[in-house]
């Protein structure tokens, strides 16, 4: 009795220290309970699953087209002006798949599928589905969302054990969590708090690293068309509302600024699109 007592107290005291208020970039209070070195094996872990999964391009210009979009987003001087604390330098792998997707990890990891950049036909377009996905991992989005609820208890379990030795249940509620939703086929789409707030922090990635920002409208509008067919799987946690779209072309006028000044101090990516 009184040792699981000084048990229960224990792993209260260890919660109550782990739920100390953070604030995201854009200044709304988050109660994580997972350190940032947890979150980014966490996320290591699940890019390791996914390459074990996914085949890799071997198109080189497709490649190159992605990771200069990649560098250009997450280029120190450009991740610093929203999370001074970013210094990682990111992992990106583009995987060879109809499916119109693309995620980002703790860690800094990217994923992006071939099939869509039938959708994102520009590099601005591109960097607004990249930028967005940047801005749940800067936003700390996933530890969010394993944090909350049911997620807890498998996110203590993995954060203490390989995500590969706990199972598979746990593994891949965890990855839903991290926004891999689609790839594990658990839908747990982010709130939609998180999903504006990646608006913003993706459209101000862009404007920093000179991609123009009006982009991310028309993508989100791509997204919209192409759904009238086979639904593209990032529709699946990234409902293309008329909100979404009306929050983006509201905040233009904050973005466009942002945008000229990147020009006017040389910085204008010049990812090429492969035909
Ligand atoms: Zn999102």
């Amino acid at each position: 009795m009184r040792a699981e007592g000084k048990l229960l107290s224990g792993v209260i005291m260890t919660l109550l220290v782990g739920c100390a208020t953070h604030q995201s970039p854009t200044g709304r209070d988050q109660m994580l309970m997972f350190s940032a070195d947890q979150m980014r094996e966490l996320g290591a872990q699940s890019f390791e699953k996914i390459k074990q999964q996914e085949t890799r391009s071997t198109d080189a210009r497709v490649n190159a087209y992605v990771q200069c979009v990649a560098d250009a987003l997450t280029a120190p001087g450009v991740l610093a002006q929203v999370d001074p604390g970013q210094v990682e330098r990111w992992e990106v792998v583009v995987f060879e798949s109809k499916q119109v997707n693309a995620f980002a990890l703790p860690g800094g990891h990217i994923g992006v599928y071939t099939g869509l950049l039938d959708v994102a036909q520009t590099p601005d377009q591109l960097a607004a589905v990249m930028g967005h996905e940047i801005g749940h991992v800067l936003a700390d989005h996933g530890n969010e969302q394993v944090s909350r609820g049911q997620l807890t208890n498998a996110g203590l379990q993995i954060a203490q054990v390989a995500l590969g030795a706990s199972g598979t249940e746990n593994s891949d509620l965890i990855m839903a969590g991290l926004g891999l939703g689609a790839q594990v086929g658990i839908m747990l789409p982010f709130g939609r708090q998180q999903e504006s707030e990646s608006d913003v922090i993706g459209l101000s990635l862009m404007a920093y690293a000179g991609f123009d920002p009006s982009a991310a409208v028309t993508l989100w509008q791509n997204m919209a068309k192409a759904s009238g067919g086979a639904p593209p799987e990032f529709l699946s946690t990234h409902p293309s509302s008329q909100t979404r779209i009306s929050q983006l072309s509201s905040l233009q006028s904050d973005a466009v600024p942002i945008y000229q000044k990147a020009l006017a101090q040389g910085r204008k990516p010049t990812c090429k699109a492969p035909d």
